[in-house]
């Protein structure tokens, strides 16, 4: 399943998001695989949106709502329709990833 970035419209495969972006941060190995097996609510904790921020990630209230990415132009500019159209959905969904994931595809979202 691919969901596309708010700001540049890149796709991005959500088994990356979940599993493989983590790796990109500065964080070491073992972070990294602690940082899979938290709950949803704390995956995007103050300490993670900073570590992604500096690897060029910017999520909504869950790394499958992708603001910002790694291919982003420096100086692009989030679409204010799509961040507010996902974040509805991701309200929507909650824990339910796998089906946001779905519907942010099936929209091309
Ligand atoms: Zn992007």
């Amino acid at each position: 399943m691919d969901v596309h970035c708010s700001t540049c419209g890149e796709p991005w495969d959500v088994f990356h998001l979940w599993e493989d972006a983590i790796v990109e941060t500065g964080l070491s190995v073992g972070e990294a695989n602690a940082w899979r097996s938290l709950p949803q609510s704390q995956k995007l904790s103050d300490h993670y949106r900073k570590e992604f921020q500096a690897a060029g990630w910017e999520f909504g209230q869950t790394v499958t709502n992708v603001v910002r990415c790694p291919s982003c132009p420096k100086n692009a500019h989030a679409n204010p329709d799509r961040v507010d159209t996902k974040a509805a959905l991701e309200e929507l969904f909650g824990d339910d990833q796998d089906g946001l994931a779905t519907t942010f595809e099936d929209y091309h979202l």
